[in-house]
């Protein structure tokens, strides 16, 4: 696809992790006509840039689309109500509810003579009875069918990506959509609650190592196996799927890097020079029990896979968080206030 620099590109949920990059990576290519669209308060923004068009909206409502996608000729939709694992169990009806988000955005983004429309989906679509083993060699993009998705968030997902599919099929509107596995990275949540497994691990371990403690809690047993993909092989996977003529449909973006949550705590403990003492809480949430990208579509269509060594990423990840720790911006970690 070709799009000039000064097309207007709107990201939504560009208050948030993926967004807030998203908005940055456009900025660095030289995309001089961004909107960023988030309903956080603008001081919760992970990443916000005044030379960018950034609004406070809820895209749950139909007006709200119709603003923010006006004009535009390409629409990315990051925005819904999301966290890991223990948000998501306990807050099925929520996640649900994002559904208005793409549905809305979906209806407005057709009206205004959108382009393109992005649409970040999740491995959280993938059928329950494919993910019962840890040894899981990995999730094939048919694997979400026949469908038993995750309660409540997984559901909601599968939903949208359908809806993108009809919009093309019945409207001829291009759609794109991605199924994300467990993206990491700085500038992105790690306390309060909706923090994802490598983020939590990296605030846990800082925090025994500085207050001297040298326990963690870890969710389950720990040999879960799940594979984490670096923020910047997102963005790059993001914007070739989107850029793409023929991914048509939903395809995986993840790495196959498949680790144990266990061997996750190993790396994290090595990158912070400690080793701690393991306390398991098997009530906690815990998800499936083997999680893992299989990606020989993507290399087949794109020539290109998630490729960031997940000790690369960590570090980086390590890094910032310690970082926020210590400099005493914890506070802002816990954005998800409205
Ligand atoms: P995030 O929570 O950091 O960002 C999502 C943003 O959407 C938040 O800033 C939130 O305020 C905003 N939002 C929620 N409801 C909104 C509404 N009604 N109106 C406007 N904004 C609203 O999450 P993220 O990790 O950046 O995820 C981005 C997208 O990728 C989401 O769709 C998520 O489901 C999907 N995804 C993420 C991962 C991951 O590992 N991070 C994995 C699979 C899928």
């Amino acid at each position: 696809m070709e799009i000039k620099k000064d097309a207007r590109v709107v990201v939504c949920g560009a208050g948030g992790f993926i967004g807030g990059h998203l908005v940055a990576a456009f900025r660095e290519q030289g995309f001089t006509n961004l909107r960023a669209v988030d309903q956080k308060p603008f001081e919760h923004w992970y990443q916000r840039f005044d030379d960018v068009e950034n609004l406070k909206l809820n895209l749950q409502e139909a007006a709200a689309c119709q603003k923010a996608v006006k004009d535009c000729a390409l629409v990315y939709n990051l925005a819904a109500d999301m966290g890991g694992m223990g948000f998501i169990e306990k807050n099925r009806a929520l996640c649900m509810l994002s559904v208005l988000i793409n549905t809305h955005l979906l209806m407005a983004a057709r009206a205004a003579g959108v382009r393109r429309f992005f649409y970040a989906s999740s491995a959280c679509v993938y059928a329950h009875d494919k993910q019962t083993d840890p040894n899981i060699t990995g999730l094939k993009e048919e694997d979400a069918y026949p469908a038993m998705p995750e309660d409540g968030y997984g559901w909601e997902k599968l939903f949208s990506e359908r809806m993108c599919r009809h919009f093309t099929e019945d409207f001829g509107f291009v759609t794109r959509v991605a199924r994300f596995h467990n993206v990491y990275g700085p500038h992105g949540t790690y306390d309060g609650g909706r923090e994802k497994a490598p983020a939590a691990i990296c605030r846990k371990v800082i925090k025994a190592k500085l207050s001297g403690t040298h326990d963690i809690e870890i969710w389950g047993s720990g040999n879960q196996t799940r594979s984490f993909m670096y923020i910047d092989d997102c963005l790059h996977g993001i914007q070739a799927i989107m850029n793409s003529e023929t991914v048509t449909f939903p395809i995986n973006l993840g790495s196959e890097e498949k680790v144990s949550i266990n061997q996750l705590v190993d790396l994290v403990e090595d990158i912070a020079g400690v080793k701690l003492k393991r306390r398991y809480n098997l009530d906690a949430p815990k998800g499936v029990n083997g999680r893992n990208s299989e990606n020989t579509l993507i290399r087949k269509m794109l020539g290109w896979e998630p490729k960031i060594p997940l000790r690369d990423g960590l570090e980086k990840t390590y890094a910032w968080i310690y970082d926020e720790i210590v400099s005493g911006k914890e506070e802002h970690a816990v954005v998800n206030r409205y």
